[in-house]
């Protein structure tokens, strides 16, 4: 089964309005079982409409529409898709009610707007609207259906919820359609697709494969579809635990979870403590580990360590290593997580010292120079990094990598 999304509104064209229904709806759809050929966001007109409403059913089963369902003059969606299908405009008193009921509701009477509102076309199931004034409007033709609903996201979302898919349940039989996310990070999307590649050529030609990358991770999504939910389920596993089996230095996880979480999740299971000592991450870090709920079982302090003086005060690096190896070097940064392991007590510490620039380069050490650092009772390991120019990507990667690490000696542990 196939869906077209057509949003209508030109608040939408001119980057007034974000499409967050598009999102939404994309999001419900996929999850029932529909394949989603196409969003198009187009303008208050007539023209834009009937052209958009005839390719998408040309091409699609299901058609979902989005906004120009108001009362004023700019709202055309109603009356064109009346055309559309050769409907009367007739009232419907059991809209009309509905409308009387929310204006009476929020302490009005009825204007002659909201009165133009029960007036719907005949050919045509109407969807009530608990949230507004505007109904919805669902038209079937040649087994195919076309649902028109107002813009006003939370109005939308009832209605789909309430009517739409329940009432394309019942008509339509659909397919288990199933997402399954293999995280990695540590490593680029083309070295891991080169990694990957004998795999990739020998995937099911059911299961598709999409690389989602973001600073420092990248996900790896199969999509499959097909009646059996539990034999879909199946089929994607077998190739899960081929991944594992490939890449299992980059895998932090086969949810759709963060990297913190992760950290959190394999932290406490051991009943280990955490603390960070952060130069060029300046908290970052201890940021995203305290953004998970219950973080406090296991997350004890950060030392933001800015400052060469503050690196000797409260963490104990060498003086003479600062100005030997200066303080972007692997010596310094050990030394930081050594320092904060034991002044805060922990079972593990994560460090970082970097450039993140787009000042502060050197030829030597230019912009992007991140070293990184991971201790536990048993010792200490640094890795260096080049990452880019831009900061706030260096400060992202920097955590990520430092979160990454972590997740590896912490997961080592538990085997
Ligand atoms: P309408 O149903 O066209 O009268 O839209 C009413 C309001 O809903 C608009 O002013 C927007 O603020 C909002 N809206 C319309 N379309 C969308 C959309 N696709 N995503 C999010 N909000 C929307
Ligand atoms: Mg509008």
């Amino acid at each position: 089964m196939i869906l077209d999304i057509i949003s209508i509104g030109d608040e939408l064209l001119i980057g007034q309005t974000l499409n967050t229904n598009a999102h939404w709806i994309a999001k419900e759809m996929d999850a029932l079982g529909l394949r989603i050929r196409q969003h198009i966001s187009i303008s208050d007109n007539k023209e834009a409409i009937l052209t958009a409403l005839q390719d998408a059913l040309n091409h699609s089963d299901v058609v979902a529409i989005t906004g120009g369902l108001g009362p004023t003059n700019d709202d055309l969606t109603m009356p064109v898709l009346n055309e559309y299908f050769g409907g009367k405009l007739i009232k419907d008193e059991q809209v009309y009610a509905d409308i009387e009921e929310f204006v009476s509701r929020r302490g009005s009477d009825m204007n002659e707007n909201n009165k133009r509102q029960a007036i719907v076309p005949d050919n045509c199931r109407v969807i009530r609207n608990k949230n507004g004034t505007a109904p919805g409007l669902w038209f079937e033709k040649d087994n195919k259906v076309v649902v028109s609903m107002p813009g006003v996201p939370h109005e939308m979302k009832k209605m789909m919820e309430d009517a739409v898919i329940p009432w394309l349940k019942e008509k339509y039989e659909f397919p288990a359609i199933v997402h399954q996310m293999v995280q990695t990070q540590g490593v680029p999307e083309s070295k891991l697709a080169e990694m990957l590649s004998d795999w990739e050529n020998n995937l099911p030609t059911t299961i598709k494969l999409a690389y989602l990358p973001s600073p420092g991770r990248v996900k790896l999504r199969l999509s499959s579809i097909g009646k059996d939910r539990s034999e879909v389920l199946q089929n994607i596993q077998v190739e899960v635990d081929k991944l594992k089996k490939i890449i299992p230095q980059y895998i932090y996880a086969t949810e759709n979870k963060k990297i913190e979480e992760v950290v959190g999740e394999l932290l406490k299971q051991q009943n280990a403590t955490l603390a960070t000592a952060e130069s060029c991450t300046g908290g970052y870090i201890a940021h995203l580990v305290t953004s998970i709920s219950g973080s406090s079982d296991y997350f004890k302090g950060s030392v933001v360590s800015y400052a060469n003086e503050v690196k000797v005060n409260e963490l104990g690096v060498k003086e003479s290593d600062l100005i030997k190896y200066g303080a972007v070097s692997q010596a310094v940064v050990e030394q930081m997580a050594l320092g904060v392991l034991q002044k805060m007590n922990t079972d593990y510490a994560v460090a970082t010292s970097g450039v993140a620039g787009p000042t502060g380069g050197t030829d030597e050490k230019p912009v992007g120079t991140v070293w990184i650092a991971v201790a536990d009772k048993n010792g200490v390991e640094a890795k260096l990094h080049h990452f880019g120019n831009d900061r706030a990507l260096n400060i992202e990667r920097s955590a990520v990598a430092a979160l990454g690490m972590l997740v590896k000696r912490v997961s080592i542990k538990l085997e």
